[in-house]
């Protein structure tokens, strides 16, 4: 008879860990709220607003319902709509493109580079070109600062500049990041954010914030998420939207905000020991110089059968996700909207080989070694590092 105990439940990201450390506060902030019942846009998410935008470092933040709605305000804000086209990327959340097509545009489907998994520049330009053969006029690029590490913003805005797009940041997943000194949130022309729980900063519920250093666009996302009505005038001038973050979240937020540095840098720690542990087995991700990420995801790139290593993991007691298993192009509800190229061979390349492993920031030294142990178990053997690297006409021979 087995005496053995089955292994403890290993969590790919664990929120009762973090309510272990500041829940009572958190709780005490949400009876708050019970107290003063101002529950849509009440006093804290006027606070956290404020606290946002000192932290990082944009002129305005403007909370809103999710991240998705973020995205929507940030393209109704720039006008765009139908006979527009957005690019965006392929290899995302498919969120990010819902919401062009949510206002009424266009999105053109771009592929992305193979280190950060970030819009591709040279797709990019081919989807330009894609835009005028459709006959849209390109408003917009949506950035996708994928898996918590901010992209190359320098390379698309100078493409930007040239095609007079604006530049809207989907930092979902990196809030908290930083790339070149500057903090996401003033990167691009206007930044979104989600605050769903499993985000790196997530509330207990939906919530997403815009960021811009622009006053008017502030004013005019300010006014769309409440309908239009801005306060000031009895008349409305815009179709709107309600978009607003509940209160109770705010206070959560404001709460979580206390300890999110001290998590960014757990997480970090994480992801350094992850890397130390398992590149060479698996690819792991590479931060560019003068780049920080939240590390929403740790997602590695994983050399044959991935279903395989997925089982080996799952039997070893470690949860694992895939993002993404399907590019938003291959996708049946996005498959025919336009793509910069026929297929976009790196996405869909991805979308076969990437495995993320839990993430956050409470992961201790025992769990982390029972993950590297099961990684190095489940690659099998050390890579040779060329099978890691997408080739679109890999060598016959060497
Ligand atoms: C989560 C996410 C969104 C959407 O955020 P919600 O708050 O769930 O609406 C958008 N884009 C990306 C890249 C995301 O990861």
């Amino acid at each position: 008879m087995s005496t053995t105990l089955p292994p403890t439940a290993l969590q790919f990201i664990d929120l009762a860990a973090q309510r272990r450390r500041i829940g009572a506060r958190m709780d005490r902030a949400i009876a708050r709220v019970m107290l003063h019942g101002k529950f849509v846009l009440g006093p804290e998410v006027e606070a956290l607003e404020r606290k946002l935008e000192a932290f990082s470092g944009a002129r305005h933040c403007i909370t809103c319902a999710n991240g998705t709605d973020a995205l929507i305000l940030a393209l109704l804000a720039q006008s765009i709509g139908p006979g527009d086209a957005v690019l965006v990327p392929t290899f995302t959340f498919l969120a990010t493109a819902e919401a062009v097509v949510r206002v009424g545009a266009t999105p053109i489907l771009v592929d992305v580079d193979q280190e950060g998994f970030h819009l591709d520049a040279t797709s990019l330009a081919l989807g330009l070109n894609v835009a005028r053969r459709h006959k849209l006029k390109a408003k917009a690029v949506i950035v996708v600062d994928l898996f918590g590490q901010p992209a190359s913003y320098s390379t698309v805005r100078r493409l930007a500049a040239e095609h007079g797009l604006v530049v809207i940041g989907d930092a979902a997943q990196s809030f908290g990041a930083s790339r070149n000194g500057r903090m996401v949130g003033t990167l691009a022309d206007i930044t979104t954010t989600s605050f769903y729980p499993s985000k790196p900063l997530g509330c207990y519920g939906d919530g997403g914030a815009i960021f811009t250093n622009d006053d008017e666009q502030a004013d005019r996302i300010r006014t769309l998420r409440g309908h239009g009505q801005s306060g000031r005038f009895r008349d409305v001038s815009l179709i709107g939207m309600n978009s607003r973050l509940d209160t109770i979240q705010a206070a959560v937020l404001l709460e979580k905000l206390r300890v999110f540095p001290a998590e960014i840098e757990a997480r970090n720690a994480l992801a350094r020991a992850y890397i130390e542990a398992i590149q060479g087995f698996v690819r792991c991700p590479q931060l560019p110089a003068r780049t920080t990420s939240v590390w929403a995801q740790f997602t590695v790139v994983v050399e044959g059968d991935r279903d395989a290593f997925v089982r080996t993991c799952s039997d070893a007691g470690i949860p694992t996700a895939v993002h993404y298993a399907t590019p938003v192009h291959m996708l049946t509800a996005y498959r025919d909207f336009p793509r910069a190229t026929e297929d976009l061979p790196v996405a869909e390349w991805l979308s076969r080989r990437v495995v993320s492993l839990p993430m956050h920031p409470y992961l201790g030294r025992a769990d982390r070694l029972r993950v590297t142990n099961a990684v190095i178990a489940a690659a099998g053997r050390p890579v040779r590092r060329r099978s890691h690297v997408f080739d679109p006409q890999p060598a016959v021979s060497d």
